[in-house]
């Protein structure tokens, strides 16, 4: 079984549909009940209701999950691009609930499923965020770098177990991600996509498909994806 949080929507979503194209049984998680209902309907999955930042939530979740090969740590996402010295607390405060103590909320009540399976891997979406960073970016960067140094932790204290850790760091790439982060700004939104062609959702599922159908000795452990025109946070090259 392959378990996919924030699965209702973007990168999640592309993810679940490929996961499902080899042949993976899916356990579907995120806040929108409804959207994920249908996706797993659709795609002969399972889907429970899920935020990654309530323990509870996460544990009820979990439960009964005896065995699972996989787990992509996707549901997260950015809030504002606030100056260091201008943070706004609640907008930071839910990056790191989401992306960093999710992940790890996740990933621990997971683990004995995992580790069940005989052959776990934990993949975690991180982003170039996470090696980078640019002006305004403080709070999401600083959530990815957590996710960067926490995956490489990770892979050190499972060494010797059947577990690999994949981080996936993809550039910019086209889903609700800016239109979320703008709080429904879509002119924002759409000024980071201008004069680009992104990434898409399903290039970033086809990463996380190869990484998780690789042998079970070959671990890839960081892949770092953009858009050609993207060579780092702060340089974009824009068609006029
Ligand atoms: P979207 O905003 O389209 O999707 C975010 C997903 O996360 C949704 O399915 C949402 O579901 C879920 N989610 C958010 N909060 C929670 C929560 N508390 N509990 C469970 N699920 C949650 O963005 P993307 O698909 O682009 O983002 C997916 C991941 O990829 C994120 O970790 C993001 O940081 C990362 N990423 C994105 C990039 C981009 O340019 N788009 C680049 C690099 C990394 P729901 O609201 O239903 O709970």
């Amino acid at each position: 079984m392959a378990v996919v949080t924030g699965a209702s929507a973007g990168i999640g979503e592309a993810i679940a549909r490929r996961l499902a194209k080899e042949g993976f049984r899916l356990l579907l998680g995120a806040r929108r009940e409804d959207r994920i209902r249908n996706l797993a309907e659709e795609l002969g999955a399972e889907a429970r209701v899920l935020d990654v930042s309530d323990r509870a939530s996460v544990t009820a979740f979990c439960q009964g999950v005896e065995e699972a090969q996989v787990l992509v740590n996707n549901a997260g996402g950015a809030r504002g691009a606030d100056l260091v010295v201008e943070a706004d607390p609640e907008r930071w405060r839910w990056m790191w609930e989401v992306n960093v103590l999710g992940l790890v909320q996740m990933t621990r009540a997971l683990m004995p499923a995992l580790e069940r399976s005989g052959r776990g891997h934990i993949v975690n979406i991180s982003s170039t965020a996470g090696i980078e960073v640019y002006e305004g970016g403080g709070g999401y960067t600083s959530v990815k770098h957590a996710v960067h140094a926490i995956s490489q932790t990770l892979r050190l204290e499972l060494a010797g177990r059947p577990i690999r850790v994949t981080e996936v760091m993809p550039g910019m790439v086209k889903t609700d991600f800016a239109l979320n982060r703008y709080q429904g700004d879509q002119e924002k939104a759409d000024g980071v996509y201008k004069g680009v062609t992104p990434l898409t959702a399903e290039d970033v599922a086809d990463v996380v498909a190869f990484a998780v159908t690789r042998p079970p000795h070959v671990d890839l452990d960081q892949i770092v994806m953009r858009p050609v025109q993207q060579a780092s946070a702060y340089k974009v090259v824009r068609r006029s």
